[in-house]
């Protein structure tokens, strides 16, 4: 049975990289009929942000991707929060000691930084592995009494992992085939940490196993750690999940993997909910900027795969059924803030008129406006199509609401001398229509434009001017219709004056 897992550490909000990786894994386990878990991996306390964790639930919930097992959800292989796991995984670290797979160090910070700048010095890098081991204060080049008793007397130590020599290692990832690694340039990965927690890498491998993980889909940044991992599974004597490491999601410009500062800078958000930064500033949040969560989810499935069609609108059920690890590119995949605005334009402009008109209404009356909602919903109906988010509909529907007090400079040059003139005619004409539904209207402007021989430019473009003040809206017909006789006739007059 296919069980996925997203595994975030809460070191911050979740960023978009993380929202994909969480993503594909849904799709992936509901394709399959399968779990799709939530585990915390907490073991690093000193990168701990209070409040993370909360808010990666909460954006889940939020994307309409929710979790079948983790945190606050029933499940047979809990606790999941890795913290809460501390006890198992010594267990696990002693059991490779005693089999040969791992062992003890007592190299001091110091003694390591030490090796590390002269290394640097010579224009190396130093790795901790089969090459310096044997030179290094370890259980390898001390006796197993001396090592016992150096651990009785209360002196720290790490559980480092033994990393084979000279192997070639032959890895499999679904995403980007077979790989060959050369085990002599790994190092001795610590597994357990002087402070009696687990490494990132022992713990996460320890869960995977026993939560019965079934493929592990997660970012390209981990493809370097894929060599441990597998040799960890060999070293436990366990079946190793499958393996699908996403591209990554790189700047909109230039080159490298996105970063909050990008989103920053360009004012979009990279971020599924607004966040409150340690220095006091916040980083925004697709959802307090409007955006809607089926939009944000139908771009971030387009992040690095495509079902092979032209198809870019997706419901989730058919992202469900369409997806497919072996269609995930291998190429890191460019964000494009304007497509991602053009998804919430789409998904905007097909939400029904009177749920917005309900989202306008509160607009409406804190500025003292009251109106039918009835009336609001039509007005959204002749808006919405020019809208990408909730926010931008009072700007686009303001003259429905209240006359326009002030007109567009550059329209205002076009009024010839005789425009008041003809503005004159049309209130009588209007004064004189008894049916004021916008087809009607149109037919007899038009009669009358063509009887007296008047220029639709010479109507047209005062007439808007007048109903909107500038050059824009709906088709001005509707906007006639909308407002009625006497409210059309009063804001011609009030132009003229
Ligand atoms: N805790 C890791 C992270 O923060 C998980 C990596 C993995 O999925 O193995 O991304």
């Amino acid at each position: 049975p296919v069980r996925v897992r997203f595994a975030p550490s809460p070191t911050g909000p979740l960023h978009i990289g993380g929202v994909r990786t969480a993503l594909f894994n849904y799709l992936f386990a509901k394709k399959h009929g399968g779990i799709f878990y939530l585990r915390i991996e907490d073991t690093d306390q000193n990168r701990f942000v209070p409040g993370a964790e909360e808010y990666i639930i909460e954006a889940l919930n939020w994307c309409g991707i929710p979790f079948d097992e983790g945190i606050g959800k029933e499940g047979k292989y809990g606790p999941y929060r890795q913290s809460e796991r501390k006890a198992i995984y010594k267990e696990y670290a002693l059991n490779l000691v005693q089999n040969g797979w791992a062992y003890y160090a007592f190299d001091t910070a110091e003694a390591l930084d030490k090796l590390r700048a002269e290394a640097e010095a010579e224009g190396k890098a130093f790795i901790y592995n089969h090459a310096t081991r044997g030179t290094l204060d370890n259980s390898l080049t001390i006796s197993a009494e001396e090592t016992q008793r150096r651990i009785d007397s209360g002196e720290e130590y790490v559980i480092r992992f033994k990393i084979p020599t000279d192997e070639t290692l032959h890895l499999k990832d679904i995403i980007r085939g077979d790989i060959k690694f050369e085990s002599n340039l790994l190092d001795d990965k610590v597994l357990f940490k002087s402070d009696g927690m687990p490494t990132y890498h022992l713990a996460n491998i320890v869960d995977d196993h026993l939560m019965e993980t079934s493929h592990v889909i997660r970012g390209e940044e981990w493809l370097p750690s894929l060599p441990l991992h597998v040799l960890l599974y060999r070293a436990f004597g366990w079946e190793a999940p499958e393996f699908a490491h996403l591209p990554l999601i790189l700047k909109p410009v230039g080159n490298g993997k996105l970063s909050k500062r990008d989103g920053d800078k360009l004012g979009f958000p990279v971020f599924p909910l607004e966040w409150k930064n340690a220095d006091g500033t916040t980083s925004s949040g697709y959802r307090e900027e409007g955006y809607l969560p089926e939009a944000v989810v139908n771009f971030l499935a387009l992040l690095g795969w495509n079902p092979g069609t032209d198809q870019e609108l997706f419901t989730l059920d058919e992202l469900v059924q369409l997806f497919d690890l072996e269609r995930v590119h291998k190429a890191g995949a460019k964000f494009d803030p304007e497509k991602n605005k053009w998804f919430n334009h789409q998904y905007f402009t097909r939400q029904d008129s009177e749920a917005l008109a309900h989202q306008l209404s509160h607009v409406l009356l804190e500025k003292g406006i009251y109106k039918p909602i009835e009336y609001i919903t039509e007005v959204v109906g002749l808006v919405k199509e020019r809208a990408t988010f909730a926010k931008e509909l009072w700007n686009l529907s303001d003259y429905f609401f209240t006359p326009p007090t002030t007109y567009d400079e550059k329209a205002v040059k076009n009024w010839k001398q005789e425009t008041a003139a003809i503005m004159e005619q049309l209130i009588n004409l209007l004064q004189n229509t008894l049916d004021f539904s916008s087809s009607n209207l149109e037919t007899v402007i038009k009669a009358w434009m063509e009887e007296n021989n008047i220029g639709m430019g010479k109507v047209m473009q005062p007439l808007r001017l007048s109903l909107v003040g500038a050059m824009k809206g709906p088709h001005l017909f509707d906007i006639m219709a909308m407002l009625g006789k006497d409210e059309t006739i009063n804001r011609i007059q009030n132009a003229i004056v």
